[in-house]
């Protein structure tokens, strides 16, 4: 089983390069995010508390992301791994996961780290949210977004990297180009 995190800023290009990796390797990609933003769509009580801080660009408290990916991670114990994105997103979200993956004998074996400067991930977000509609893709939420991200987020780089699991990606070339890189580092990972 590969489990692997995809991590890095808002607007680094994690879902798109989970999404090819679901793809490729047959695993399974999830993506609080769009788990919280599907609460959202349906009115959940889950839904509406997720939406009062997502708004703001602020993180939705540990406990409620934590709970809702333990079932995610019981009900997919027999899949071929997982790509997370979007999560871990602090330390104890990532304590957490060690132990929820422990539960089942299972690990994170490689975490991929999206390596793009401020700049380009306002860039990125601000042409997202013109496209999509994605209501925190608006200026003063992205700010805040990597204010969290850069205040709660980043440490955890020195958790995985203590760990040795931490490959570092530049995330600003092509979309194909960063794929191959990932795999490469994955087969890399594998071969191990
Ligand atoms: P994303 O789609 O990953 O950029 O996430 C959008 C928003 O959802 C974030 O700005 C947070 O408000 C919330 N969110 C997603 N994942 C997490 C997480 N692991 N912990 C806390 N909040 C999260």
């Amino acid at each position: 089983m590969l489990n692997l995190v995809i991590f890095g800023a808002p607007g680094s290009g994690k879902g798109t390069q989970s999404e090819i990796l679901e793809n490729k390797l047959g695993i399974v990609h999830v993506s609080t995010g769009d788990m919280l933003r599907k609460e959202i769509s349906e009115h959940t009580q889950l839904g509406v508390l997720a939406d009062s801080y997502m708004k703001h660009g602020k993180l939705v408290p540990d406990e409620v992301v934590v709970d809702m990916l333990e079932k995610f991670i019981d009900e997919h114990d027999k899949a071929k791994g997982i790509a997370f994105d979007g999560f871990p997103r602090t330390l104890h979200q990532g304590e957490a996961l060690d132990k929820m993956l422990a539960k089942h004998n299972q690990k994170i074996g490689i975490v991929i780290s999206l390596e793009v400067e401020d700049s380009v991930l306002i860039e990125r977000m601000i042409a997202r949210g013109a496209q999509s509609g994605r209501s925190d893709d608006n200026r003063q939420t992205i700010e805040n977004r990597l204010k969290v991200y850069y205040s709660q987020t980043e440490p955890l780089k020195d958790f995985y990297e203590k760990q040795g699991k931490l490959v570092r990606i530049k995330g600003h070339n092509s979309i194909e180009e960063i794929a191959s890189t990932i795999e490469n580092e994955i087969q890399k990972h594998l071969k191990k």
